[in-house]
């Protein structure tokens, strides 16, 4: 074992020791960096035998900076994202899982106002039910990311978070794995989401999001009431639309009283009216209008707290729904071609060529492409779906004969 002396720039400028593992092949780099972390983990109230012992044992890797780096080389249609999530097999699992741990998931849900399908909803996205918490360990994770340039400031934060984890006692580095980016236990909780919201609901002194059931599906109710669940309310749920609907009004950025939209023709699936109720909602047609139809509440936007895709918390909603003993949807998601970096940036140029504003040519599909779409489809007297289908791609010039839908 090597020390590593630091001069610190605290009032009294000491000079401090560190011991420095002379086994590892890490960057020098990355070693110099984790010395000064070491000294930062120790003014901020880490105890120095878990900087000595796990801190200066942080290995760096490389594999954590391709996955950060890495671009997908194709855009995922939403219909292919849905269905990869929302399987059958997920459901039939899901529905075990429910009536196995019942009692547990009532208790939670009593004492939390999150209901028990939402839970295992959430438990089968992240992890498969607990079927795979990532293998890398998560203070290299966090270090690796700390000390690269792109966001250091917000790692670093995340790697103190998880030393005082450690330090609490919950969990040894050892055992402490997750994802490459540090999400962490059966419900894939970030240090500081464990450090707020993680409840030791068993009663044996840890917060233990790997090994404790109770302590991970009460750690993720906490965490959806403490992000602003609506006790008693839905997700949203999928809807029908009337034939001259306005499509325009699709998204998240309008929101209407239910009672608009029932005047505007929205309806249950099965024809029925909207239930008469003061609640506001939104429409979204992940898939334009030969798909699902979907009014979402409030508690949509909670589940885009703990994950910002709207494809996401469409999936949590419907497998919660699912898992609860509901049916599939009553429309199937459309599938749209599968399309390249290169195909999605000449998509973006061409609209902006044309005069539809689609924004920077970054070669992501997003909601600035998705109203250019709308634009352009309204301008050609389309319906205004903003859904990037087979034919308007071949209208635009971008698709070749070759790519085909998914
Ligand atoms: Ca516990």
């Amino acid at each position: 074992m090597f020390s590593r002396c630091l001069l610190l720039t605290t009032p009294l400028l000491a000079v401090l020791c560190l011991p420095l593992n002379a086994q590892t092949n890490n960057p020098p780099a990355f070693d110099q960096c984790v010395a000064q972390l070491q000294s930062s983990a120790l003014r901020q109230g880490i105890s120095k035998a878990v900087v000595e012992r796990d801190l200066a044992a942080v290995r760096y890797q490389n594999r954590v900076i391709e996955l950060d780096r890495k671009q997908p080389e194709f855009s995922e249609s939403f219909a292919v994202y849905f269905e990869r999530r929302v399987t059958e097999d997920r459901v039939v699992r899901g529905r075990q899982l429910l009536a196995q741990h019942r009692t547990l998931l009532d208790r939670i849900s009593r004492e939390f106002g999150v209901p028990p399908q939402y839970l295992v909803a959430f438990w089968g996205l992240e992890t498969n039910f607990g079927g795979y918490f990532g293998k890398m360990p998560v203070l290299d994770s966090l270090a690796t990311l700390a000390c690269d340039e792109r966001r250091s400031e917000y790692f670093t934060g995340e790697l103190i978070n998880a030393l005082k984890i450690i330090d609490e006692g919950s969990i040894s580095a050892a055992r402490m794995q997750g994802s490459w980016a540090g999400a962490m236990g059966h419900t894939q909780f970030m240090p500081s989401v464990f450090l707020r919201y993680a409840l030791d609901y068993d009663g044996d002194g840890k917060r233990d999001l790997w090994g404790s059931l109770p302590d991970a599906l009460a750690s993720a109710a906490n965490f959806l009431r403490g992000i602003g669940w609506q006790e008693n309310e839905r997700w949203g749920r999928e809807v029908r639309l009337s034939k001259d609907f306005a499509y325009e009004q699709a998204g998240l950025q309008h929101s209407l009283p239910l009672k608009q939209w029932q005047t505007l023709g929205v309806r249950m699936t099965n024809g029925g009216n909207l239930p008469a109720v003061e609640m506001n909602a939104s429409l979204l047609l992940p898939t334009g209008h030969e798909g699902p139809a979907f009014l979402v509440y409030d508690n949509f936007h909670v589940i885009m707290r703990w994950n910002r895709a709207e494809a996401y918390a469409l999936a949590v909603g419907h497998l919660a729904d699912r898992i609860n003993g509901g049916g599939s949807l009553s429309r199937a998601p459309v599938p749209a071609p599968r399309l390249s970096r290169e195909q999605v940036v000449a998509l973006q140029q061409t609209l902006n060529d044309q005069g539809f504003a689609a924004g920077e040519a970054d070669g992501v599909l997003g909601p600035g492409t998705r109203a250019a779409i709308s634009r352009y489809q309204k301008a050609s007297e389309l319906i205004a779906d903003g859904f990037i289908s087979e034919e308007i791609l071949r209208s635009l010039g971008v698709l070749t004969p070759s790519a085909s839908a998914q």
